[in-house]
């Protein structure tokens, strides 16, 4: 809203947040700014897309929820500049523990506060990043007007929270190793998704980009849905909700929350299948959480 105008056009990948798309497809459509998305990972499409006149603003996350796509900023850094487009990173799954866009030629960073910055759920907050003349100038202008500005309470917390930062974001990685390298190895596990691993299409680039593979383990069990509900509904230690970010863990089943609204067609299309579940890892024991797994797996 701050830095675009009627005409202006977005290049989108295709694996955003739900609330992310829904801004772009019913809010700023309205306005007459279009989006047009394309896959996280084809740099050819991206090209292509960018290509057409007025394109603005590109816009990515990385990794992808829930499938843990890698997007190559670096080079979707170039094709941005290339078109006169600026590259926008929602950085909110990373945090700037793990990834800093900015030094891989992003131009504005996103994050989501009430995710890892926080880091306990306890309040609601954001932060966007950026050159002066880019962000800052702009950004303020559209804050004062429009009204979304953090409260000083919950700015308090969420600085409370940056002072353990760096130590949840590592911990927590390394908690979401140990647990994806336990996942795979389980019989009942039919694939695990994590960058952390080398069995991950994109493990190179995402140790290039990422310092650890940051705190959020898809995987899929045999059985499809009712397989993976029951896995989600033996758990005793990890809360079951969409959210993610905390040191609790918590666990999810895509297909029917985060992804629930869309056709199944285009969830197929997206590779979000029935029994997929996605757990962002906290600090809990390791082997409490494999327990709290295995009941429902075994
Ligand atoms: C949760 C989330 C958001 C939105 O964050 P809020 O602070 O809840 O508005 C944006 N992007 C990603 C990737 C998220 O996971």
């Amino acid at each position: 809203m701050a830095l675009m105008r009627s005409g202006e056009r977005i290049v989108a990948s295709r694996s955003l947040f739900g609330a992310t798309m829904q801004l772009f497809n019913n809010l700023l459509s309205r306005f007459g700014i279009e989006t047009e998305y394309v896959s996280l990972t084809d740099l050819d499409a991206w090209r292509a897309a960018a290509a057409k006149p007025n394109t603005r603003m590109l816009f990515i996350e990385s990794p992808s929820n829930p499938l843990t796509e890698i997007a190559d900023i670096a080079a979707l850094a170039e094709i941005g500049r290339a078109s006169g487009a600026l590259l926008v990173v929602d950085n909110c799954f990373c945090s700037p523990v793990l990834q800093r866009p900015i030094a891989l030629g992003a131009d504005i960073v996103i994050h989501s506060a009430t995710k890892y910055l926080d880091g306990q759920g306890r309040v609601m907050g954001g932060a966007v990043l950026g050159r002066r003349d880019q962000v800052l100038d702009p950004l303020t202008t559209f804050l004062r007007n429009a009204g979304t500005t953090l409260s000083p309470f919950n700015a308090w917390v969420i600085l409370k929270g940056l002072e353990t930062l760096k130590l949840r974001m590592e911990a927590q990685s390394r908690q979401a190793l140990e647990l994806a390298r336990w996942l795979e190895a389980h019989p009942r596990v039919r694939r695990v998704y994590y960058p952390g691993l080398p069995s991950h299409p994109q493990h190179g680039l995402a140790m290039r980009q990422q310092s650890a593979g940051g705190a959020i383990v898809t995987f899929e069990v045999d059985g499809g849905r009712e397989a993976a509900w029951r896995v989600v509904d033996a758990t005793q230690i990890v809360s079951i909700t969409a959210n993610l970010g905390d040191t609790k863990s918590t666990i999810t089943h895509p297909a029917s929350t985060t992804h629930g609204r869309l056709a199944a067609a285009v969830r197929d299309a997206a590779g979000i299948t029935e029994g997929m579940l996605r757990i962002a890892v906290g600090l809990e024991s390791v082997r409490d959480l494999q327990g709290d797994l295995a009941r429902g797996l075994d």
